[in-house]
């Protein structure tokens, strides 16, 4: 991966954790959920997105960007892959595509949950409280509704057109739905500040999401963020092990944008980590999925390479629970 000068690798803002606390977060992370890693089979479904977020390779007025869209069948198909493949959950994650509107996503999670009987997560932006609603009724179990900051002023200059305030009160009535709500940042934003990345740590505990993401900013060249610096992976790491402390019992990925940097991260992140989302979007169209450069870049054919992450995980003496991994808070 390209870095950019002055990449240091040992640059952690105040408040990133010792050893101790490092020690502490990985006996957290085994007291809640032991050796399991949860999959979730991610379809990216769509890359139409009406937003401009500044950091991402979605952004409406990438024009650089070849856009598909899946069709209802196309989804269905990539879900029975999932399902095949032993996992409990498929996450359908787009832009913010309007093009899919409230019914048409109902009827597809309803047609997941009819023929496959998985837990759904949705990933799909901000929308009215109404889709929202009709979703659930439809079946989906979880939101992923990432803050990406809480800075106000960060927030709004790199999220062009959209609030802060708007994303939370998104968030609650999520929380109010009575989905598993998950949230998150991307680490090292350019324009953050040692102060606003211990604040962002705090306003995170205090949502006690689900789930929570935290994925390292990586620039994509076709954005307007694209000669900024890459946010060093230990700094992703560091603020999974402080989500591990201030959210004990949540669900916490490793993101595909830290295992981009490889096999060993990966298997690093897992000691405080739980999840791992392969993705089964379709060959034809997934390097598309281009939020970031290298997103998605893989040849092997997506079925592939979730089963040998599979067999990755069995041999590193993880286990792999086939049921749907469902949050702490709503476990029987
Ligand atoms: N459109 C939806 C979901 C798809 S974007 C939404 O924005 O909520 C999925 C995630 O990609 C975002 O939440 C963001 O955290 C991440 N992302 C976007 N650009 C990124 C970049 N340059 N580096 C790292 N993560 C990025
Ligand atoms: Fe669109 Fe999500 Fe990318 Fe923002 S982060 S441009 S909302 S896909």
């Amino acid at each position: 991966m390209n870095r950019a000068p002055g990449f240091m690798e040992n640059a952690f803002p105040p408040g990133m954790p010792d050893e101790q606390s490092w020690q502490q977060a990985c006996a957290l992370r085994r007291q809640h959920w032991g050796d399991a890693v949860f999959l979730r089979g991610i379809i990216e479904f769509s890359n139409y997105c009406k937003q401009n977020c500044l950091y991402c390779g979605l952004r409406r007025d990438n024009a650089k960007l070849a856009r598909y869209r899946l069709t209802p069948e196309a989804i269905l198909a990539a879900t029975a892959d999932i399902a095949a493949l032993g996992i409990g959950t498929v996450v359908l994650q787009s832009g913010e595509d309007p093009h899919y509107d409230a019914p048409a996503l109902a009827e597809i999670v309803s047609a997941v949950k009819r023929r496959f009987g998985l837990a759904v997560t949705l990933s799909v932006g901000e929308r009215d409280f109404a889709d929202y609603a009709l979703w659930r009724e439809a079946g989906a179990d979880r939101y992923l509704l990432k803050m990406e900051s809480f800075d106000h002023s960060l927030h709004a200059r790199l999220r062009l057109g959209c609030s802060l305030d708007a994303r939370l009160r998104a968030f609650e009535h999520l929380v109010s739905l009575d989905y598993e709500t998950g949230t998150g940042l991307i680490a090292g934003l350019p324009g953050e500040t040692p102060d606003s990345a211990q604040r962002d740590m705090a306003k995170l505990a205090l949502l006690q999401a689900d789930m929570i993401s935290i994925s390292p900013f990586i620039p994509h060249p076709d954005t307007p963020l694209g000669a900024q610096p890459a946010c060093p992976p230990t700094t992703a790491l560091h603020r999974m092990a402080l989500a591990r402390l201030a959210t004990p019992c949540a669900h916490i990925p490793v993101t595909s944008a830290l295992a981009l940097h490889g096999n060993a991260m990966r298997l690093q992140a897992l000691e405080v980590g739980d999840v791992l989302m392969p993705s089964l979007t379709p060959e034809n169209v997934r390097a598309a999925y281009a939020i970031y450069p290298g997103k998605n870049a893989a040849a092997t054919p997506p079925k592939v390479r979730a089963a040998a992450m599979q067999a990755m995980l069995l041999e590193h003496g993880f286990s792999l629970p086939s049921g749907p991994g469902k949050a702490w808070r709503k476990k029987s």
